[in-house]
């Protein structure tokens, strides 16, 4: 038998479902992927008991919460040769390595282009060509990301500090105290929905630090399918780091 409860937490509001098991002899309290918090209780504690437990641990389940709503996730090993496909903005181009004079990565006719020094060994090539993409989309990350958090700022009514492209440790971004937004250059690889969604997300945090439901519900006031874009950046970010 599952029950609803909520509780407030300074400005935080925590949702969570109680489960009594009767096989269970301790509370047990558990944040799941999606940021819902769910307990797992022995049929004769009493309700307050669970809210307190639900209290104490309060900001342990803040935390888990904002890590899971922004975190990518583990990396797919790549080999940086011709033939792999990475993305930008969502769409699917085919990487090819070519010896020659300037080294770098240009978009010809669909193609990723890395050009590198002829004579370079295998595993120092891949290297170089890793470095070399990773150069292309933070300069490309840098030039398109301003005006999607600008749209955003506007949408939501709120004015971020700066804009820093960074590549945060485990976030797709970041927004700190000061009203400064960090956004992780990989993002640009995504769909311009789902860059919009992790910009949309944490321009809300200026208003909202935690995943409470002011958050969401001032989220989902600008962007109403936020959910999906959520869920859909979850399933694409595997190929996004590497
Ligand atoms: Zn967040």
């Amino acid at each position: 038998m599952t029950a609803h409860a909520e509780l407030q937490w300074g400005r935080t509001h925590i949702a969570y479902s109680v489960t009594r098991s009767a096989r269970k002899k301790t509370l047990a309290i558990r944040v799941e992927p999606d940021g819902s918090v769910h307990i797992v209780a022995p049929p004769a504690v009493a309700d307050e008991r669970i809210a307190s437990l639900v209290r104490k641990k309060a900001a342990w389940i803040v935390e888990r919460q904002r890590r899971v709503a922004d975190v990518p996730p583990k990396p797919t090993p790549r080999e940086f040769v011709s033939g792999e496909t990475f993305l930008y903005l969502g769409r699917q181009h085919r990487l090819r390595v070519r010896a020659g004079a300037d080294p770098g990565v240009k978009l010809v006719a669909g193609y990723l282009e890395a050009t590198v020094p002829r004579g370079v060994a295998d595993e120092a090539r891949r290297a170089l060509v890793r470095s070399l993409l990773e150069d292309w989309y933070r300069a490309h990350a840098v030039e398109r990301l301003p005006e999607r958090l600008a749209e955003w700022s506007a949408k939501l009514g709120v004015q971020p500090k700066a804009l820093l492209i960074r590549e945060p440790q485990k976030r797709w971004g970041s927004c700190d105290a000061a009203g400064n937004i960090r956004l992780n250059w990989r993002i640009i690889q995504a769909p311009r929905k789902l860059v919009d969604y992790v910009v949309a997300h944490e321009l809300a945090h200026l208003a909202h630090d935690d995943h409470g439901r002011a958050f969401w519900a001032l989220l989902g006031r600008v962007m109403p399918d936020y959910e999906e874009r959520r869920e859909a950046l979850r399933k694409a970010g595997g190929g996004m780091v590497w």
